[in-house]
């Protein structure tokens, strides 16, 4: 009665308030973990190529070398140098992210004639490793959404499909339309992944064979970043993947009344 009366909480609603109090430190203490964990990932992916690069430079410096040899070092900085331009291009994008700075331009866009260039262009390298490129888009789907950054989620997707297929391989993309979305499937004929590591691809430096990664020029953050861009248009990205038989990324788009941005 006393506790009513003076507005103070029974012992039920304090024990409430105790639990959820409790579930919201929980969730606190597992982003700061994170944000910990990303810091000495990051810090540890900056530092190895420079360390490499660092002892390729004092190897050079040690004595007089060849014309040849000057160049295959210079050659094999050039690459590294990239990598981490594009590594740090990324953690930059990724931080503005975070801090919610990327804002959302809406435009209404035809899909196919959105899509087919940029699937064009992805051919060229296709053709280079003997892969089969083909898409099955319905012609005039208009959706509302930010054009630059679902062309940028579809060319990391066919990236890693090219990336990770090999030679002879093929890949698909379809555009479903469904009553209240438009789904974009990008499937491949890849090397697949297995189950444990699914769940974990879209985490930061998160990779499967770190050593192929590199050589393809990876950073590990391409997924992190294409997830980001989907909850950024409002879509909903998922993957299913068979080990040895290849993998489909499938991007879900809530369909707007065009017009209404
Ligand atoms: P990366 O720069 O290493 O490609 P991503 O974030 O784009 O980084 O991808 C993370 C990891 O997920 C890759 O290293 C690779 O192991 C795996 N992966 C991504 N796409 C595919 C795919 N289409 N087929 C098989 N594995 C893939």
């Amino acid at each position: 009665e006393l506790h009513k009366r003076l507005d103070i909480p029974g012992e039920d609603e304090v024990a409430r308030l105790a639990r959820s109090l409790n579930r919201m430190l929980n969730r606190l203490e597992i982003t700061v973990e994170g944000y910990k964990q990303f810091t000495g990932d990051a810090s540890h992916e900056l530092r190895t190529p420079l360390t490499v690069m660092k002892g390729e430079i004092s190897l050079a410096l040690q004595k007089e070398r060849s014309t040849n040899y000057y160049k295959e070092v210079l050659e094999g900085i050039e690459e590294e140098v990239d990598r981490l331009i594009r590594m740090v291009e990324q953690l930059l994008f990724l931080a503005r992210a975070d801090g919610d700075k990327i804002k959302n331009h809406l435009n209404t866009i035809d899909l196919y004639e959105t899509l087919v260039p940029l699937l064009e262009q992805m051919k060229i390298l296709t053709e280079a490793k003997h892969q089969e490129i083909s898409w099955i888009i319905p012609k005039h789907i208009l959706i509302s959404t930010d054009p630059d950054a679902l062309q940028q989620i579809l060319l990391n997707l066919l990236d890693n499909a090219i990336k990770y297929t090999p030679e002879s391989g093929r890949i698909e993309v379809r555009v479903e339309q469904h009553p209240d979305l438009v789904r974009i499937l990008v499937a491949d004929t890849g090397n697949g992944i297995a189950n444990e590591h699914l769940e974990r691809i879209f985490e930061r430096f998160y990779r499967i064979d770190k050593g192929r990664s590199r050589e393809l020029g990876g950073t590990g953050l391409g997924l992190a970043i294409v997830q980001k861009l989907a909850h950024l248009i409002g879509g909903n990205l998922s993957v299913t993947s068979a080990v040895g038989h290849g993998t489909t990324f499938s991007l879900d788009i809530p369909l707007r009344p065009t017009g209404q941005l």
